[in-house]
């Protein structure tokens, strides 16, 4: 029991300085971008060659951030009850201007009172990693459909693309850090997906049909509404 108490303290640690650092790293990487794109605008060619180089590094290094820390703040870690309706309308005001820029619509049909344990930034992470993978995945009239419901004792949360899909292979190995078919991908947004709904005793399962599009559904357990919390 103690080195479980340990663990979780140095768990706790760990991300509060995980999250510190992001936060410090991310605006001298979004400064150093601006002045690298500005002068490889006035380069010679040969030297433009190595500035996009440089971009794209920078790029991978923001890239690796968001999918791993894009809430997190500098604070320790607070667990407490979560209303599905805000959670995912907040995560929904987050993703439309994205999914838009790439030509797609997103619909959102949730329940009103649900409620799950959890972190809420951790939260919004998993599921924007789910979503972001199917902006990515979008050709022409993307389309996501994200429904969110209570079953007995669990909430039941699909989130549907009609993009590109993949195969039984590619299916097989989500959520093994650092696999990805994406140039620019990091692969580790669903291996951040998966940790985060593990933690909160929940499961992620996906399916998918190369193109058709692909579905996953996550279960978790449902909460009790929080004391303070009515209905109207
Ligand atoms: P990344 O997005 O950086 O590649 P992820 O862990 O988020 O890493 O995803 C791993 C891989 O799973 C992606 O490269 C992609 O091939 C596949 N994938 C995940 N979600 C989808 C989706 N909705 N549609 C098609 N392929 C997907
Ligand atoms: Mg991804």
């Amino acid at each position: 029991f103690n080195n479980e108490l340990e663990r979780s303290e140095k768990m706790e640690i760990i991300s509060e300085l995980a999250a510190s650092v992001a936060h410090e790293v991310r605006n001298p990487l979004q400064v150093t971008r601006g002045f690298l794109q500005l002068l490889s605008e006035k380069s010679l060619n040969e030297e433009q060659i190595y500035m996009s180089m440089a971009l794209s590094e920078l790029d991978r290094a923001s890239n690796i951030i968001t999918d791993f820390l894009t809430f997190a703040k500098p604070e320790f870690e607070t667990i407490s009850s979560l209303n599905l309706f805000d959670e995912f309308k907040h995560i929904e005001s987050i993703m439309q201007p994205l999914c838009h820029i790439n030509g797609g619509k997103m619909i959102l049909d949730v329940s009103g009172q649900l409620w799950v344990k959890g972190n809420s930034s951790k939260f919004k992470q998993a599921f924007i990693n789910i979503i972001k993978n199917s902006i990515e995945a979008f050709s022409e009239e993307g389309f996501i459909y994200m429904s969110v419901y209570g079953e007995d004792d669990k909430v039941i949360i699909h989130i549907k693309d009609n993009g590109e899909g993949m195969d039984a292979d590619v299916l097989h190995r989500l959520g093994e850090p650092y696999f990805t078919k994406k140039n620019k991908g990091t692969g580790l947004g669903l291996m951040v997906t998966f940790r985060i709904i593990e933690a909160m005793q929940g499961e992620v399962r996906f399916t998918s049909k190369k193109g058709v599009g692909t579905e996953s559904i996550t279960i978790l357990p449902l909460a009790e509404a929080p004391d303070d919390s009515y209905s109207l």
